[in-house]
């Protein structure tokens, strides 16, 4: 079909080691191959250039219901441009919260091919999927929302892993999901009531399960499955004064876990937006950064991975499934506040937030996401997300990556704030003079978080076999700009961004659009008749929907690809 060669670019590619070397990549019929194999088709010249494989995010909120709402309820949000140079595009729309095709285009543009959407309630799974349908460029992945689900709190209160990985693989099945994602596990079950679980050992009301009793059982369910990521854990007590000690407790459920898979993945817990969760003080007003206590645990445990959830100091709109933790913003700071709970399953909340420069627990918090990331000793384990639209749209990457590979940035921001003293104080950015390299950013964008999906045979990578997905930007790793505003401006508008061995987006502008992807993960663990009797009798008790349209249809779901785990020996 088609071939292309892409030549003397420098090459960071982490998963085969390549650290800035002078190399060419061939591409042929959408994979990569061995630059010799290409003998005719489109050259690119990326000599002086940097060359990463197309961009993998582990954790972002862009589909589905939640997603929905809050475009809804924030007008105010909206800016509508068509960008003249783009004639091939669709509206765009939305500077927090992206319509569908503002979030493709903006992605691909920053030279991203893939993004795992962070919260699917399993019921509201065919809105996930009509939203992906119409999301351009990127290939997508959804993780079912599972904490707070009364199936799973049933069997795990009884210790029963195998029936619940059995209830597990189906539903994965029934929702076309990738993975188990664990969101302020039993808080959001005893929110239906009005009521929080803040530590990982407050019971669940009526169901009698602790957080801790969730936790625990979903990393044995994930690993008896060997499914291709972990469990993905937003914890109790979130964004509160102390929460460090909250998370602490729920990585130490890990301790001693050992991983079976066959994707590659070392992990058996993954902390998503572990800034959220390292706050230390008693209150809003001795407020402090827990950073070094957290990465001194984290970097000693080799079965644990996180991502940051970095603040971008922007106005934005929270959204998760955390519904008290909504509730509770609302109360700080009186914006609009949507709710919706979804029957046996899980609940979310909306709230706009501004993370105002002038504030001093704002700025404290965008300095504890990047100490976060300096700490760090493996950055295969360390990723770059924005927890989008929480701490900041997924669109401001870019001026994290400028943070993080520039002291010089990072000091000039600081010293503007208006409480840049206290900031000071309550943290400890500013002793820090570590500055990422672009292999670290590599790791933390692509080659880390494929692998930890469980995805780095086909993504992450520029090895022959993989998807052909390739970055090209306009920086020179031998002669990197003095002006740190240059680093940002490289990573906002790719020089080139190649998807399926399509080139889909040049000098910044995207010019044209490809066929996608659902991944999604087909575990082969059958359901037994005890599994399939508590279904049955659940739908026709409690359910408001049919079994029978509870799944979604598979002409529903956009161009699958699913990743097949062989059910365990009996
Ligand atoms: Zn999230």
């Amino acid at each position: 079909m088609s071939e292309m060669i892409i030549k003397n670019g420098f090459v960071f590619d982490p998963l085969a080691g390549i650290k800035g070397e002078k190399k060419d990549i061939g591409i042929k019929d959408g994979k990569i191959v061995d630059a010799s194999e290409v003998k005719k088709g489109k050259e690119i010249d990326a000599s002086g250039k940097t060359v990463m494989a197309g961009g993998v995010d582990i954790h972002t909120h862009v589909v589905g219901p939640k997603v929905n709402v809050g475009r809804l309820m924030r007008p105010e949000d909206k800016l509508f441009r068509s960008r003249t140079k783009e004639r091939n595009t669709r509206m765009q729309m939305g500077f927090a919260v992206p319509s569908t095709y503002a979030t493709g285009y903006a992605y691909a543009r920053m030279g991203y091919a893939y993004v795992n959407e962070a919260a699917m309630p399993p019921l509201h799974s065919p809105h996930v999927h009509e939203e992906i349908r119409d999301t351009p460029i990127l290939d997508i992945s959804a993780m079912p929302v599972m904490g707070n689900n009364w199936f799973q709190m049933e069997y795990l209160k009884q210790g029963e892993i195998e029936n619940n990985a059995a209830y597990t693989a189906w539903l994965l099945r029934a929702t076309k999901g990738i993975g188990i994602k664990c969101v302020n596990p039993g808080g959001t079950e005893a929110w239906g009531w009005g009521m929080n679980c803040l530590t990982i050992h407050d019971p669940v009301p009526y169901f009698d399960i602790t957080p801790a009793e969730i936790v625990k059982g979903q990393i044995q369910t994930n690993e008896f499955l060997g499914l291709p990521h972990s469990l993905h854990v937003h914890g109790n007590n979130l964004g509160n004064p102390g929460s460090a000690e909250t998370t602490l407790d729920t990585l130490k459920l890990a301790e001693g876990i050992t991983t079976n898979n066959k994707f590659g993945r070392e992990q058996v817990l993954h902390n998503t937006h572990l800034q959220f969760h390292s706050y230390g003080g008693t209150g809003w007003g001795d407020f402090e950064s827990a950073s070094q206590k957290m990465m001194d645990y984290v970097n000693k445990q080799k079965n644990i991975s996180f991502d940051v959830g970095f603040v971008t100091l922007d106005e934005t709109t929270t959204m998760t499934a955390d519904g008290p933790f909504e509730y509770h913003l609302n109360h700080l700071n009186h914006l609009k506040w949507a709710n919706v709970d979804v029957e046996l399953e899980t609940a979310a909340g909306v709230v706009p937030f501004v993370y105002d420069k002038n504030s001093k627990v704002c700025d404290i918090q965008w300095a504890i996401g990047l100490e976060l990331a300096l700490l760090a000793k493996d950055h295969m384990k360390c990723h770059l997300t924005t927890d989008h639209p929480n701490a900041g749209p997924f669109t401001r990457y870019p001026r994290v990556i400028k943070w993080l590979m520039s002291k010089q940035a990072r000091d000039e921001l600081l010293h503007s704030f208006k409480y840049a003293d206290k900031v000071i104080d309550a943290t400890i950015i500013e002793s820090m003079d570590r500055e990422l390299d672009l292999y670290e950013i590599a790791q933390m964008t692509r080659a880390g978080t494929a692998k930890c999906l469980g995805i780095s045979n086909m993504y992450g990578g520029l090895t022959p076999g993989m998807n052909a997905n390739v970055a090209i930007y306009d920086l020179n790793p031998e002669d990197m700009p003095k002006d740190p505003e240059m680093i940002e401006s490289a990573f906002s508008r790719a020089a080139y961004m190649i998807k399926d061995g399509v080139v889909v987006v040049e000098n910044g502008d995207v010019i044209a659009t490809t066929p996608r992807k659902t991944i999604w993960t087909d575990a082969k663990y059958p359901l037994n008749e005890l599994v399939e009797r508590d279904i049955r009798e659940k739908f026709l008790k409690y359910y408001t929907v049919e079994l029978e349209n509870y799944m979604v249809f598979d002409d529903h779901v956009y161009n699958t690809v699913p990743l097949e785990v062989e059910s365990p020996a009996a």
